[in-house]
Parts: structure tokens; C-alpha cells; sequence
């Protein structure tokens, strides 16, 4: 099944994967950022509603001292220079003239030019057209993006699931981001897992403002039961 809430802890059967094709919509939960899961033989990290920043809970495990280092780890390195700023530009270029081989281009040199500049390997990306849906009882989300452990395959999908329309640049830049951080979790920060920790959110949005050109945020938390955060909207966007 789905874990919605929690994060790499997810499972998902074949039989739910399915799902996320079904016509139906009610209307996206909004507690729900990037649920982890597993499909057989792959694991992905799947973003199921962008608005929602919610951390997952700390883990009991052996994993606990690697979660600790990802929310401790704050800051990303970011080029000095506008390498980034200009591929991106090019991803909205492309968006506007809505030609999906042309989004994934662009996308696949921002993704050839990140990694080369966190010496990292190199991940794919394919750019799908309507989001596909996840279809529970009483509610369906959307998924926006996901990064596949294995493959090292980011998916983004480039149209909303209901009206067809083209995603917002800064939706789509942003679900690129959220996905090239869980890559590098795993090739730059070398973590056994990628965890949605107030870290992870917080390197994403460095790489993210940095790509659009977007002065850098500091981002407020609220703390919750079971050692998860989530984020302080008003207070973030006010900046204190
Ligand atoms: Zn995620």
C-alpha cells in the first residue's frame, strides 16, 4: 500500500502502482509532499504534491544517525556562475512552446550540468504528458515527478492530470530539483537513504532559487508529533 504521510518507509504493490492512471478525481490531500515507495525491484521517491513540505519521522532504526546528518546537513554547495540560471531559462523557454522533447532536452542538460558540477553520475530524465492520479477513498493526488533509485530515471510529467494544462516552470523546476537532491543523497552525500528532512528541503530550495534566480528563503518550521516538521508558509514567506 501507499504510505502518503510517511516517506522512504512507503511500500506500493504492483497492484497500486496501476492506480496512479485511474480517472477519477476527488481532490489532492494537502499533507502530502513526496511519498518514498516500492515497486517490485525499485525503489522510488515519487512527488505527489508539491504546496505540502513535510518532514518524514526519524527513523528508529540504524538509519537514525544518517537521517540526523541529512537534517543537520542545511547547505549546497551552488556554481558561482549562471550555468544553471541559463540551462533553466532554456527549460521555459521550451515550456512555453510546449513541445515535451524539447522540455526533456533542456531538462537533461540541466541534469548533465548539475552533475558534472557535484562530480555525481549522470541521471536520466523523461517528460511525461498528464500527471497520472492516485485514486484513494476520499481523495486523489496528482504525482508531479519521481526519481528511481536504481535506474537513476527522474519522471516528470508536464500536464496536469484533470485540464491538460502545461505545468508552471516553477512547478516543474522545482519537482527537477526535489528529484536531483534525492540523487544526490545518494552519489554526493552518500546517505543509505534519501529522507525528506528539514535539510533536504532546505538543499533542494538552495538549488532551486539558484536555477530560477530567486533570492534564497529562509525556511521557518513547525514542529510535530513523532519528530516531524512541516513548513511555517506564513512565517517563510514574510522571512521571520
Ligand atoms: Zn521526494
Amino acid at each position: 500500500m501507499i504510505v502518503i504521510n510517511a516517506g522512504s518507509a512507503g511500500r506500493m504493490a504492483a497492484s497500486e502502482a496501476s492506480k496512479f492512471t485511474a480517472p477519477n478525481f476527488v481532490r489532492a490531500p494537502a499533507n502530502v509532499l513526496c511519498a518514498g515507495m516500492v515497486v517490485p525491484h525499485l525503489r522510488l521517491f515519487a512527488i505527489m504534491n508539491e504546496r505540502a513540505m513535510l518532514t518524514d519521522a526519524p527513523p528508529r532504526d540504524e538509519n537514525r544517525a544518517g537521517f540526523l546528518e541529512s537534517d543537520r546537513t542545511r547547505i549546497l554547495d551552488l556554481p558561482h556562475d549562471n550555468r544553471l540560471l541559463s540551462i533553466a531559462k532554456s527549460i521555459e523557454s521550451a515550456m512555453q512552446a510546449g513541445k515535451t522533447a524539447d522540455v526533456r532536452r533542456a531538462c537533461a542538460g540541466f541534469l548533465a550540468e548539475a552533475s558534472s558540477f557535484y562530480k555525481v553520475r549522470n541521471c536520466t530524465v523523461r517528460v511525461l504528458a498528464a500527471r497520472p492520479l492516485q485514486v484513494r477513498e476520499h481523495f486523489t493526488t496528482e504525482l508531479f515527478g519521481d526519481y528511481t533509485i536504481e535506474t537513476m530515471l527522474i519522471r516528470l510529467w508536464m500536464r496536469t492530470a484533470i485540464r491538460k494544462e502545461v505545468t508552471s516552470y516553477g512547478t516543474l523546476l522545482n519537482t527537477l530539483c526535489h528529484e536531483f537532491c534525492h540523487h544526490l543523497d545518494f552519489h554526493l552525500f552518500r546517505f543509505a537513504d534519501s529522507w525528506h528532512t528539514r535539510g533536504f528541503y532546505e538543499r533542494t530550495a538552495a538549488l532551486y532559487h539558484h536555477a530560477r534566480g530567486t533570492p534564497q528563503k529562509r525556511l521557518f518550521w513547525v514542529p510535530l508529533t513523532g519528530g516531524r516538521w512541516r513548513i511555517d508558509w506564513q512565517k517563510t514567506r514574510r522571512g521571520a
